[in-house]
């Protein structure tokens, strides 16, 4: 008998192109079709539940199942369910999303501009950077710096800020103008350095390509906060204020990519306020709306929009659903839920710091080398041996194993290589912290039997 799984899983084998996916694997093992949501739970088509320690891909932070959130698209959706931010026009909910976001910003930041995406943000920022510097007269400032290994998304612009080689391997990236220097990664890349020099040396690594390039060709710096899907790595504490300095000596932009980090995942509003960071740019998606329906941005600072907004004309770029007022509605409610249930504050004073703690006993366990983590997101690294720090092979077996263990056992988890990550919804209680802890220890045990 052919159950409904099986039978939606031989239509999608035969319709449907899956992103970051190899197809031929697919055809061979069916997809997971997952069909329910609730809290922080998932269920997919044959019952089985998951506690969804990704939160999606990293976006639902107020959790599954908020009919505040289906109420604000509805009653949009019924008054007005289209209109553009073109040419002097606009809509209500538009206006409302962008001043809530000056009020949750950083105080220098009280400008934004709406994409459908992070990727498009991060397409709109390229331009938006270079065309600063173009109106000011200085075209020939162009060069954008980013890092090795660091994800900005994956449209063509995106895919080339972004260091992923195996992405720049298709379709030709990255488009010139862009540089990569090596990324803050201590546990793989530092060596007998302490944490704090390495910081300090990888950040100098701006500094040289600055003046490799000439600070005249330089437009600005791009990294996140933290690199998310890179492997949660978070960057020693020597790393940003040097950016920082560099960035204020030579009057190049900075942006921090807030994909990711955006709405409270590190325990403040913003990545940028947990790492000391003053960004000219902030891209935002994501947690923007929780992922209930697609909308992201780019904000900017004072600075920039002095210049943006009096000195550059019309800016000929924006995208159909730029502000989608439906869209918008249900951010601006996702945004009043974080403020309105505290779940910012409570990521910095409650669940962050347990499930900090509850994660580093992890760090017992044979297979692990490393625990990190701040706020609501966190890392591990499986290794072969922990004071070394060597690898297991073939790299990302292990990670793979793991990540299908968790799936068996009832818990979403990413593999980055070897590399296990989580970042749940920010709604996540201490027991719900509790089972995931108890899951992810019974997938190590189980990987490292598989593996022995
Ligand atoms: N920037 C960062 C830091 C991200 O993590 C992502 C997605 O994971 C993006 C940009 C791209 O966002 P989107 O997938 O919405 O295009």
């Amino acid at each position: 008998m052919t159950t409904t799984t099986e039978k939606l899983q031989e239509l999608d084998r035969q319709h449907h192109f899956h992103p970051f996916t190899d197809q031929g694997d697919l055809n061979k093992k069916g997809t997971r079709i997952i069909s329910k949501a609730d809290g922080v739970y998932l269920w997919d088509t044959d019952g089985h539940k998951m506690l969804d320690g990704m939160a999606g891909l990293w976006c639902v932070a107020v959790g599954y199942g908020r009919d505040e959130l289906v109420e604000a698209a509805r009653q949009q959706m019924s008054e007005l369910p289209y209109y553009n931010s073109f040419f002097q026009c606009t809509t209500p909910p538009a206006i409302k999303l962008a001043e809530k976001l000056a009020e949750v910003a950083p105080d220098h930041v009280n400008n934004v501009f709406f994409t459908g995406s992070g990727s498009e943000s991060n397409d709109t920022v390229l331009r938006l950077v270079r065309h600063y510097w173009a109106v000011q007269g200085q075209p020939e400032k162009s060069v954008i710096i980013s890092r090795k290994n660091a994800y900005h998304g994956s449209t063509v612009a995106g895919a080339s800020l972004g260091g992923m080689g195996y992405m720049h391997k298709q379709g030709g990236l990255p488009i010139p103008g862009i540089e990569h220097i090596d990324q803050p990664y201590w546990f793989e890349e530092g060596g007998d350095l302490t944490p704090e020099e390495f910081g300090l040396q990888r950040a100098q690594l701006l500094e040289e390509k600055i003046l490799e390039l000439g600070v005249e060709k330089v437009a600005a710096f791009i990294g996140e906060p933290l690199q998310g899907a890179g492997g949660v790595i978070i960057p020693p504490s020597t790393y940003w204020p040097e950016i920082q300095r560099i960035c204020d000596k030579y009057g190049i932009l900075l942006i921090a990519d807030e994909v990711i980090c955006g709405f409270g995942r590190t325990g403040n509003w913003f990545g940028s306020d947990t790492f000391g960071i003053k960004p000219d740019f902030m891209p935002i998606a994501k947690g923007l709306s929780s992922g209930y329906l697609p909308i992201g941005g780019v904000m900017f600072s004072d600075r920039v929009a002095e210049v943006l907004k009096n000195e550059a004309g019309e800016i000929n770029h924006g995208y159909t659903y730029s502000g989608h007022p439906a869209a918008a509605a249900v951010a601006l409610k996702n945004l009043e839920i974080i403020q309105d249930e505290k779940l910012v504050e409570r990521v910095a004073e409650d669940t962050g710091p347990y499930l900090q703690d509850r994660w580093q006993e992890l760090l017992d366990h044979p297979l692990v080398g490393e625990t990190r983590g701040v706020g609501l997101v966190c890392a591990l690294e499986l290794v072969k041996d922990k004071t070394t720090r060597e690898r297991l092979a073939p790299d990302g077996k292990a990670g793979g194993l793991c990540r299908d263990f968790c799936t068996s056992n009832g818990l979403v988890m990413r593999a980055t290589g070897d590399i296990m990550l989580i970042s749940p919804p920010l709604t996540i209680t201490r027991d719900e912290i509790d089972e995931l802890i108890e899951k992810a220890k019974k997938s190590l045990d189980d990987t490292l039997k598989a593996i022995e």
